[in-house]
């Protein structure tokens, strides 16, 4: 079911021209995820102080798949600065249980649909923990990496050696892997068919790969609305909603075999911030704060704390909304076909 924009959104020509109801304007480009048309649908102030601005999306009128306009930063400006900088999170010491339960989740959905042990690929893989989380599990694990300093980290942090490359300059034999995961990386690149499409040749005959994405669908976003956490432009170039996720994957040739959307890591604290940046009127401000990308500012600080208290409520309604297919971030399970 294509998802309509949200009531409240804040169309870019209407906002131009408030007393007018202009038509609607078709943008040149078609959609990433299924080649539907797009059309402006609301802008999106960033408070990554490493990005400032404000950045136009676009949204399908097929798919309801969303697409910041405009071009992507570079690398580097996406990669080295703010949030993205690979210096050590505060309190991340604290989070490390936290995180094994993520990794432990991820490799549950795996062996719900039959990948329990074999080759995985981690295609994006960070510092490099997933990997070791997989290793731990018993599978013969790697990674792929493009920054050097996340190469470094899981050398050091986790004694595991990644492949410094993107997807699309990497070494992988066709055919090499029985599990592939690509977590929070496609909504990065500009042609999200052309990328799965790799990783499907990477894939041996009947394996699988498990993408997890934002979900522009998600109640957290629709609560967020320009806010809404896992937005994060200008880096977040495609807004996926989960018939545009499933188009794009099919458009790559895998055969799509679930959709999972309660899921621990990112969706109860996508919800929790999403509502504290409505109250706050800024956007992740503890987000960018634990990341040393946000200056300490009494206001905003003061209202996170005293949102602290609605964590338990606001997790329930995530795993309700999770259920339902309306959870922050969504994984697609999807299978290179056996002939
Ligand atoms: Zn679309």
């Amino acid at each position: 079911m294509p998802a309509p924009p949200d009531a409240g959104a804040t169309d870019v020509a209407a906002s131009a021209q408030p007393t007018t109801t202009p038509a609607p304007q078709v943008v040149s480009a078609a959609c990433p995820a299924c080649g539907g048309p797009l059309r402006p649908w609301r802008t999106v102030p960033t408070s990554d102080a490493s990005l400032p601005g404000t950045f136009a999306l676009l949204r399908c009128a097929d798919c309801g798949t969303a697409v910041t306009d405009g071009a992507a930063p570079t690398f580097e400006e996406a990669h080295d600065g703010g949030s993205y900088a690979t210096r050590r999170p505060r309190g991340s010491g604290l989070a490390a249980p936290l995180l094994h339960a993520f990794d432990r989740q991820r490799l549950r959905i795996l062996a719900r649909h039959g990948a329990r042990s074999g080759r995985l690929l981690d295609a994006g893989a960070g510092r490099g923990r997933f990997v070791s989380a997989a290793r731990d599990a018993g599978w013969n694990a790697g990674g792929l990496e493009p920054a050097a300093r996340g190469v470094e980290a899981a050398r050091d942090v986790y004694g595991v050696e990644l492949q410094r490359a993107g997807i699309e300059d990497a070494d992988v034999a066709a055919g090499s892997a029985d599990a592939i995961t690509l977590w929070h990386v496609l909504e990065h690149v500009d042609e999200p068919p052309a990328t799965l499409a790799v990783l499907r040749d990477w894939l041996a005959p009947g394996g699988l790969v498990l993408v997890g994405v934002p979900n522009v669908t998600a109640l957290q976003a629709r609560i967020g609305g320009d806010r809404w956490f896992h937005l994060d432009v200008p880096r977040h170039r495609t807004h996926f909603s989960p018939a545009g996720l499933r188009r794009a994957a099919e458009a790559a040739g895998l055969e799509v075999v679930a959709m999972h959307g309660v899921l621990l890591e990112h969706n109860p604290f996508g919800m929790w911030q999403s509502v504290v940046n409505r109250l706050s009127g800024t956007t992740s401000y503890l987000y960018y704060l634990l990341k040393h990308a946000a200056p300490l500012q009494a206001r905003p600080l003061a209202i996170t704390l005293l949102a602290l208290p609605l964590i338990p409520v606001l997790a329930a309604v995530e795993f309700v909304a999770g259920a339902l297919g309306r959870g922050g971030t969504m994984v697609l399970v999807a299978r290179r076909p056996r002939s």
